[in-house]
């Protein structure tokens, strides 16, 4: 075998290692070294064809140091190939990406574990028992879908009752029908007395059935047409029950929840996007997302493949409003807009118009629905 060894070294011959003295040279065991051999990760520059010892040149030490490091941050094996294959930029990028994942969920993990904590450290109660100088709290709320002024159909849907708000915008050719679907499978928790402590249970019992009910309308669709089954057909869902303290969130494709809390708008959910992965692993600026022809493509929602929706806790405060929106609203009216509309139109009901009207003066490009709620003191 050629010696391709790349050090300053100028002897004709380069001197090879044996494996123990290569393991002892990049701190690696030799047994490391034979599973990476095994693996594909490293392979010696030399064996031996009578002896089958492995000898390794000087300049594949950085490459040895290099696998050991990417498994000892858990790449999987695939992936330290292809990163131990890469010129040390696109490597760089690479191992950047990765930790991005990582720590994306992780986030989610992360989440999980606080209300875990929460629920567990709080002594449970039911919501209608009043507590003790603690107000008593309750949804005010509205909901407004509008099929804007371009598309043909209206594939949005939008629901408000006393403790479910949800909005879900569909796509492909039954998306309408694959919209409404995940909203009614939903709908049941209305008439449900919830506590804190098994909402959250119940909401991902819930997304199960709603993305049951997707997958039917999709099967349906394709039943019709006699297509190929693909993941064209299926709908995004941003929803929040109430328990009477807290707002449980589930949240999966690029609609929206924000809250208004103390004059401040915060995004509370993380758009499912390709282009959102893009800015994440630092592939792609905000600005480049924008107008990125790939900007509306769903790295997640409920459809044909099974994915996993984003679901989270949230304790109300008194005067919080919340807002939940499909992309229709966050595509052509800036956030600063959102915030003044929500800001300044005390009635969710007007506000909800207000929010789509925005959206239809800018051009109404895509079907827009909202739903708004304030967290008020019961009188
Ligand atoms: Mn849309």
């Amino acid at each position: 075998m050629a010696d391709k060894r790349e050090t300053g070294h100028t002897m004709p011959n380069p001197e090879m290692l044996t494996i123990g003295a290569f393991a002892r040279a990049c701190r690696l065991s030799p047994k490391a070294l034979r599973l990476y051999d095994e693996l594909d990760l490293l392979r010696p520059a030399r064996v031996d064809p009578d002896t089958g010892y492995r000898y390794y040149a000087t300049g594949q030490l950085e490459q040895a140091r290099l696998v050991a490091w990417l498994r000892r941050l858990g790449m999987p094996l695939a992936r330290i190939r292809q990163v131990g294959a890469m010129e040390p930029p696109a490597a760089a990028q690479e191992i950047r990406a990765f930790w991005a994942r990582v720590e994306a969920e992780t986030a989610a993990r992360r989440d999980l574990a606080t209300f875990l904590v929460d629920h567990l450290s709080t002594p449970p109660r039911k919501d209608t028992t009043p507590m003790t100088g603690t107000d008593l709290l309750e949804l005010r709320y509205a909901a407004r879908t509008d099929i804007g002024l371009v598309r043909a159909a209206n594939q949005d849907t939008a629901y408000a009752g006393s403790r479910v708000l949800a909005v879900a915008d569909g796509f492909g050719p039954g998306g309408a029908p694959a919209s409404t679907a995940a909203v009614e499978a939903l709908k049941f928790l209305d008439a449900e007395p919830l506590t804190a402590g098994s909402v959250l249970n119940l909401l991902e019992d819930a997304v199960q059935g709603a993305a049951q009910a997707v997958r039917d309308v999709a099967g349906t669709e394709h039943g019709k047409t006699g297509d190929e089954v693909t993941d064209d057909i299926g709908t995004t869902l941003t929803a929040m029950v109430w328990t009477g303290s807290r707002l449980a969130l589930v949240h999966i494709g690029d609609s929206r929840a924000y809250l208004l809390r103390d004059g401040e708008l915060f995004l509370i959910t993380h758009d499912h996007t390709l282009v959102q992965s893009m800015i994440d692993e630092g592939r792609l600026t905000p600005e480049e997302a924008a107008t990125h022809p790939q900007r509306t493509l769903l790295r997640k929602a409920l459809g044909r493949s099974p994915a996993t929706p984003d679901l989270r806790l949230h304790d109300a405060q008194a005067d919080d409003r919340y807002l939940l929106c499909s992309d229709g609203l966050t595509r052509s009216v800036p956030e600063t807009t959102i915030k003044h509309l929500l800001t300044t139109v005390p009635d969710p009901d007007a506000t909800t118009a207000a929010l789509i009207e925005a959206a239809n003066a800018n051009g109404g490009p895509d079907n827009v629905s909202c739903v708004v709620a304030d967290v008020v003191r019961t009188q």
